[in-house]
């Protein structure tokens, strides 16, 4: 039996996890489960899964929830803070920690569990983005095991050559490209003038995938696509140059590696995330999903469209962040978190969010990454630039 803690187990994934575990319950054992500070929908699951540790990060959230277990004469024990987070994500039968935390607040919690050596699950594509060095060079030093869930790279890495692992180097393994597939998101087609009235329920309608509500704004900014592209440059350890993104409507093809002999290997499935999230837990063995099986002549034509120019400058901004290296992207991920939080919220439009995102990075020169305070410290000065921006706005609508 493997032990698993998922670090943000109410969240789209981490529910998404529990369901791929819950058919195979021969196979796992739910060591630990994480939440930010929904108490009911983390007793719900206390009670489902019965597991060892449960952790809120708000310390009132976690005191009402111990006072709830106690009162139903459970024996799981309750932690609380960013400090429960890491305790449970390397503890030593924890095998396998899925990172489902989404934002920066993941970042600790996952370079956690590389430290300790455990199989990471990542979802938490954020973590990487702000600190890819680090964790990668954690990742390299304990030997722990790094599987991708985000479909894009969980697809890249199904395409891979199995040596991969061990050469580490594409262009020694005749890989000529790496092709991220996106969908577009819900605006794919929106005129560029209506893009300043969209409301975040338009932005989270995304026409193929449920996901959370900040990674669905992601999607429809295509800033998700900019993070992915990052994250395959430090999973796959490549540079921008060999990354390109192609628009799939469909979500069909989850990404493609193309080869110097003019092999173009894809990963296809239904837009259902329990298909990377068993690929990851059981790999290299293969387990079922619960996904419907692929279905290709009613799905009868598969579609590719360029990226426009101009239609998603944050994907720009990203490319851009990566190129200029050290904390720019650190510095891109918490002007975007806080831009999107602030749309979220009514407080700007769609279309300025890539304008404080390009602004931070303007006024807060990156530095080279040494240690994770450097990376700390310039994602506090991006937040705080970010968050004095938005409040110099008269009112924005
Ligand atoms: P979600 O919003 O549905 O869930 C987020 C989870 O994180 C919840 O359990 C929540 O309690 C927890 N959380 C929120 N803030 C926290 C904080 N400050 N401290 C600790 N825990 C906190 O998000 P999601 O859609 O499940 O996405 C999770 C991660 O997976 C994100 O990084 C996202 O980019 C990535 N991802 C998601 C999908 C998807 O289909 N949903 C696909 C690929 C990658
Ligand atoms: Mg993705």
């Amino acid at each position: 039996m493997a032990g698993i803690c998922i670090l943000g187990a109410t969240g789209t994934i981490g529910l998404n996890t529990l369901d791929v575990i819950g058919q195979h319950p021969e196979q796992y054992q739910v060591i630990a489960l994480t939440a930010n500070q929904n108490v009911e929908r983390l007793l719900q699951l206390c009670i489902k899964w019965s597991p060892r540790y449960a952790v809120m990060v708000e310390p009132d959230a976690a005191e009402q929830l111990a006072y709830r277990l106690k009162a139903l004469n459970s024996d799981v024990t309750v932690l609380s803070g960013v400090e429960g987070l890491v305790k449970v994500a390397q503890l030593p039968d924890v095998d396998k920690v899925m990172a489902a935390i989404v934002g920066g607040a993941g970042l600790l919690p996952t370079l956690a569990a590389a430290q300790a050596g455990k199989t990471v699950l990542l979802a938490n594509k954020e973590a990487l983005v702000m600190s890819g060095h680090l964790f990668m060079q954690a990742i390299r030093d304990t030997g722990a095991t790094l599987l991708p869930i985000d479909s894009e790279h969980n697809a890249i890495f199904q395409c891979m050559p199995a040596q991969f692992q061990q050469v580490g180097d594409l262009a020694q393994l005749g890989v000529h490209k790496i092709l991220l597939t996106a969908s577009g998101g819900p605006f794919r087609k929106t005129p560029l003038e209506q893009l300043g009235e969209v409301t975040p329920e338009q932005a989270c309608a995304h026409p193929n995938w449920k996901m959370g509500q900040k990674i669905s704004v992601d999607s429809a900014t295509m800033m998700n696509k900019g993070l992915e592209v990052i994250e395959a440059c430090w999973l796959f350890n490549t540079t921008t140059d060999f990354i390109d993104v192609v628009l799939h409507p469909q979500s069909i093809i989850h990404s493609l590696v193309a080869y110097v002999d003019g092999s173009v290997l894809a990963q296809l499935g239904n837009p259902d995330m329990r298909t990377p999230i068993a690929h990851a837990l059981a790999y290299p063995k293969r387990i079922s999903a619960g996904v419907e099986p692929l279905n290709l002549i009613e799905i009868a034509r598969l579609e590719f469209e360029p990226i426009v120019d101009g239609r998603f400058p944050c994907l720009q901004l990203a490319y851009e962040a990566m190129r200029i290296g050290g904390t720019a992207t650190t510095i891109l991920n918490a002007a975007n978190e806080i831009a999107v939080q602030a749309f979220l919220e009514r407080r700007i439009r769609f279309t300025q969010i890539p304008r404080l995102i390009e602004n931070t990075l303007a006024h807060i020169p990156a530095k080279t990454v040494t240690c994770l305070d450097d990376v700390l410290a310039d994602d506090t000065q991006a937040r705080l630039w970010a968050t004095t921006w938005l409040d110099k706005l008269q009112s924005p609508f």
